[in-house]
């Protein structure tokens, strides 16, 4: 069957070559000037005079090709340069007729295949119409092939894509309905949530209370507690009992003797006076005692930090004060192995949360435990919710792809294809991105993300453009081209990369196979 269609679109072929040389004696002979088409014959009567196209002007017909532009519009001068804007028409008979720009005319270069544009520069252009038209039917007799076996797998391509739009489409409307069973089950949710959360809010307000009052009582005992024992200090070493602590009183304290030399030095007591000659009970509690307890409990061998900020800045003292003290040294070997015990960040957790041990009765703890799980269970039902949501976003990104006019295109979505140089590993996504990695290395380069279709009007799936690829060094960001052509397989067939960071890629897809826009017999039609 498909032998039989072959033979007789040779056969087709054939009869076309002989009726274009019919055609082509019958008509060749028809007078007209020079660089004017057959079909524009009739609008150069010799016998009358010329009018331009664009009706500005009426000349006599000698003026017509006389070298001398008259019309604006270069109609006067078909065939020769002098007008600007004028158009030349080779025939061309035995391949296709071609219009050039009227500067082509005389230039010396052999635009036309007939040679007709170089009547007069003296370049010898060879009439090679026939053998061009030859291999031009050629390729059209191959490419109506390539298009005839493509044709087959392009509608199977087409029929998938269709249906995968439409299995998305049904998808979509599950989802959506999915959507909103699940938004009503997180409007519930959330619902359960906020209640119970108001019920967990006024519970645990009775206990935040409670905790602050506990906190309160805490600190109040604590200060109490500092206080009874800097007085009872205060008062032991009051020798006189009048109420203020003077040098002369500490310096019969031997505890004070830090450099160990069997007596309290003046300096020695003054340091734990805050460099003051006296102090009453007040200033003593407010100012020494901090120094004071820290340094008899180090001596003592129970040293434990005050509650105080500069905690490190006191003990620094202290340790400047002993440093020749050989019990004391014992003494701070010991705290040193005591500190290192704990963590900093252990004790000073423990300190915070001491005060926060409040047990919660049996409802508020159940309360709380029911607060919770109203909250689990409403951030589960909003992660349903977005997960099913993206779910949509995915098949609507999907489903707004141009995959062509047949839905041609749509299978090759998910596929890459690759071409090699002998430098790097192209990758063609199609729908999805370009990319280019190096031979050498592992890093791949995008040179680009899929943007559109870009072809001409006509033709506009007959180009894809990726853009927005990485920017390359000191320059704009990379992007590609892919031309897209009938092949009998998907293939990427060529890359090259025209202008810097523009790289153009030549893939061939059944897909696009179809019947090439402008026919030979179109030209032949238009011709005669
Ligand atoms: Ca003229
Ligand atoms: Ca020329």
């Amino acid at each position: 069957m498909e032998l039989q269609e072959l033979n007789n679109l040779k056969l087709t072929n054939t009869f076309l070559i002989l009726f274009v040389f019919v055609c082509e004696i019958l008509t060749s002979n028809v007078p007209r000037p020079r660089g004017v088409s057959l079909s524009r014959a009739s609008l150069y009567p010799p016998e009358k005079d010329f009018t331009c196209f664009d009706g500005s002007k009426t000349v006599p017909f000698s003026q017509v090709n006389d070298d001398y532009c008259d019309c604006p519009d270069g109609s006067d001068e078909p065939g020769t340069s002098a007008c600007p804007n004028g158009i030349f028409h080779c025939t061309n008979a035995g391949h296709k007729p071609l219009n050039i720009a009227s500067s082509r005319v005389n230039d010396g270069i052999c635009d036309c295949c007939d040679g007709t544009d170089e009547y007069a520069s003296g370049a010898t252009c060879r009439n090679n119409c026939i053998e061009q038209g030859r291999s031009a039917r050629e390729e059209a007799l191959r490419r109506a092939e390539l298009v005839k076996a493509g044709k087959q797998l392009k509608a199977d391509y087409s029929q998938k894509g269709i249906q995968m739009k439409q299995e998305k489409q049904t998808k979509l409307g599950e989802l959506q309905k999915n959507k909103e069973e699940a938004e009503k089950v997180r409007a519930e949710k959330e619902a359960l949530k906020n209640e119970i959360e108001e019920e967990e809010k006024s519970a645990l307000e009775y206990y935040r209370k409670l905790e602050e009052e506990e906190k309160k009582r805490r600190a109040e005992e604590e200060e109490a507690k500092n206080r009874a024992e800097a007085t009872e200090i205060f008062n032991k070493f009051d020798s006189n009992q009048d109420g203020m602590l003077v040098i002369a009183e500490l310096q019969t304290r031997h505890n004070f003797d830090k450099d160990g030399n069997g007596e309290v030095s003046e300096e020695e007591a003054k340091f734990f006076l805050f460099n003051q000659d006296s102090v009453d009970l007040e200033n003593f509690i407010s100012i020494c005692w901090r120094d004071v307890k820290t340094y008899l409990m180090r001596d003592a061998g129970a040293f434990q930090a005050p509650p105080s900020e500069n905690e490190e800045e006191a003990q620094t003292e202290a340790d400047d004060m002993q440093e020749s003290d050989e019990h004391d040294e014992e003494a701070h070997e010991d705290d040193e192995e005591e500190e290192d015990d704990q963590e900093p960040e252990a004790q000073e957790e423990e300190h915070h949360e001491e005060p926060t041990t409040v047990v919660y009765d049996d409802e508020t703890q159940k309360i709380v435990e029911r607060a919770k799980f109203a909250r689990d269970e409403h951030s589960a039902a909003d992660r349903q919710v977005r997960s099913i949501q993206s779910e949509i976003e995915a098949i609507q990104n999907y489903l707004n792809k141009d995959f062509g006019p047949e839905e041609e295109f749509a299978t090759l979505q998910g596929e890459c294809f690759t071409f090699e140089d002998h430098e790097y590993v192209y990758k063609l996504c199609p729908f999805d991105k370009t990319s280019q990695l190096p031979k050498s290395t592992s890093t791949e380069t995008r040179l680009g993300t899929w943007g559109r279709w870009a072809g001409p009007e006509d033709d506009l799936y007959s180009v894809m453009v990726y853009d927005k690829g990485q920017s390359c060094w000191n320059g704009p960001q990379r992007s590609t081209q892919v031309r897209i052509d009938c092949g009998s397989e998907n293939k990427l067939t060529s890359v090259s990369e025209p202008n810097r960071c523009e790289y153009l890629f030549t893939f061939v897809t059944p897909a696009a196979c179809r019947e090439a826009p402008a026919d030979i017999r179109d030209e032949l039609h238009d011709e005669l």
